[in-house]
């Protein structure tokens, strides 16, 4: 029987996972990719030219966490190879730890701990690179899809997808068929209006604001400078009414991230130059990156607004609303870019899918449903947390704006404030905590590279008491010498200063 044909609507992160993990268990692989911009020569290139339009978010800070590189170790280890030869490197929590405890007592698992500074550009166009080497994937640039072709399945009375039409521009519509059609076409997917036209029942989407705009600007180390230490990979600040990124990257090239709520229209001056070199060189960790010693600006300042946490469902009270597709990436869902997890995700869903294709070949259903229950074990648990958490911060936001203080642990009548406690432990308590405490760390670290669950973190009782403990002694640590950064209040002298 010839090998199942898998076709893939977007070659991106995600439509790559999927190619990669499906070609290499021996599935034909195509994949229609609607940018016509053939591959740079290098991965340098790219960075000053890959036109990624279908892609905007290509040239932003982008966190490759430990799930990612693990997923590339286990299932493409020359990949790992190609990707450090041209200048990523591994960040190894052994390494950071070495050099923050005296002799640390080490546990099996802290070598999983390792995530990539990469750009994302950088990731891209190795991946892509890989993928077109391995001459196991048919990609075709500068093709669009533009509907799906389904039949009728009577056993599951549901539409079976048989293929896509798609075609390049100035072309004709072609029919690519498939047995199984994959969209990996990204957040502003058209699978919801393409399942409408042959007549599902309407696929069900949720969306709610992140609560930030995001900005992101790359800078060159200069040459011979040692770059500042960085926690794990990034360096994270969170001011309340700004949060803060330092990303390591590839080849001595780094990026800073600055976000903050769309609402505040006093933060908004940092989407423009000279407020975007203001806010960085009045927060101490970024100006020190920054300093022009230490390196230079190597682009632009890249902006996104109006981000949101989207999940959409193909699969409805345990019934696929059709068979024979489904959806892997940002398309089926995707949250708060600030917590860098979509990549990982992506990846994880990709590798999924193979597997539930390979355990259902011949049962589109079946294949569907356990690909479902994958995305709801693995994936869906991440973006629930993170719903949570951008409520809390949009609060917290906004309460800032108002000038009050969200991180007050009783109310005016001086009754306890349960929501303002839990933000004081966060900010006083475990702040302190990972850099005093290994267990601390190591539980953290694991679950911010999506190693372990959400949320088991603080189900871990030794965790609760040291951060418990941590957070007793707030008054009595020294106040440091440097603090986060600026009050909210003196960003906006900053910022003004300079406008
Ligand atoms: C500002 C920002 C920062 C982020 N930071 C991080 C981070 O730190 N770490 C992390 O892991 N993730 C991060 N993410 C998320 C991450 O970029 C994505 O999850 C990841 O790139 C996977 O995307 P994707 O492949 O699903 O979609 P995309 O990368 O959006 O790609 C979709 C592809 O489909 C193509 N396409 C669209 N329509 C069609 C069509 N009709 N026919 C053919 N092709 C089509 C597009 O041209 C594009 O190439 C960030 C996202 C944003 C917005």
């Amino acid at each position: 029987m010839p090998p199942k044909h898998v076709v893939v609507v977007g070659g991106s992160i995600a439509g790559l996972g999927v190619s990669l993990a499906m070609s290499s268990r021996g599935y034909r692989v195509t994949v229609l990719e609607a940018d016509q911009t053939a591959l740079p020569a290098s991965h340098t290139e790219a960075f000053e030219k890959w036109d990624r339009r279908g892609s905007p978010q290509a040239r932003h800070s982008h966190a490759l966490l430990a799930r990612l590189r693990n997923l590339i170790r286990d299932h493409a280890p020359d990949l790992l190879g190609k990707l450090t030869a041209c200048g990523a490197e591994e960040l190894h929590f052994i390494d950071r730890v070495k050099q923050l405890f005296d002799a640390p007592m080490l546990e099996e698992g802290d070598e999983d701990i390792v995530s990539l500074a990469c750009r994302r550009v950088t990731f891209e166009w190795v991946l892509r690179r890989h993928v077109l080497d391995t001459g196991l994937v048919d990609f075709r640039d500068g093709v669009k899809a533009t509907r799906l072709e389904a039949s009728n399945d009577h056993a599951s009375g549901v539409p079976l997808i048989t293929g896509v039409w798609a075609k390049r521009a100035g072309g004709n519509e072609e029919l690519v068929e498939g047995d199984l059609v994959v969209d990996a076409s990204g957040r502003r997917s058209q699978l919801r209006k393409w399942l409408a036209e042959i007549g599902t029942p309407e696929v069900r989407e949720a969306s709610s604001p992140c609560g930030i705009f995001y900005t992101s600007r790359f800078y060159r180390l200069l040459d011979g400078v040692e770059p500042p230490a960085l926690d794990g990979g990034i360096v994270g600040v969170d001011l309340g009414y700004l949060k803060v990124g330092v990303f390591a990257g590839d080849s001595r090239v780094f990026s800073i991230t600055l976000a903050a709520s769309p609402t505040d229209q006093e933060m908004r001056r940092v989407l423009k130059l000279p407020s975007f070199d203001a806010a960085v060189s009045a927060i101490p960790v970024t100006a020190k990156w920054t300093s022009p010693a230490v390196s230079q600006p190597a682009s632009d300042i890249q902006r996104m607004a109006n981000l949101n946490n989207t999940r959409r469902w193909l699969v409805e009270d345990g019934e696929p609303l059709a068979i024979g597709v489904v959806a892997v990436g940002d398309s089926l869902m995707h949250m708060n870019p600030i917590v860098g997890r979509g990549c990982s995700l992506a990846w994880t869903a990709a590798f999924a899918l193979a597997e539930c294709l390979d355990a259902h070949a011949e049962d589109p259903r079946a294949l569907v449903l356990a690909y479902d229950e994958r995305v709801r074990k693995d994936i869906v648990p991440w973006y629930e947390i993170q719903l949570t958490q951008d409520a809390d911060s949009i609060e917290v936001a906004e309460a800032q704006q108002r000038g009050e203080d969200p991180f007050r642990t009783t109310n005016p009548d001086g009754s306890n404030n349960p929501k303002g406690f839990m933000r004081s432990l966060m900010k006083e308590g475990l702040m302190p905590a990972l850099k005093e405490d290994l267990t601390m760390l190591r539980t953290f670290m694991r679950t911010m590279n999506l190693l372990d669950q959400p949320g088991d973190f603080l189900k871990n009782p030794s965790v609760m008491q040291s951060l418990l403990a941590s957070y007793a002694m707030r008054d009595e640590r020294k106040p440091t010498a440097e603090s986060e950064g600026p009050t909210r209040d003196e960003m906006i002298g900053r910022l003004t200063n300079t406008a």
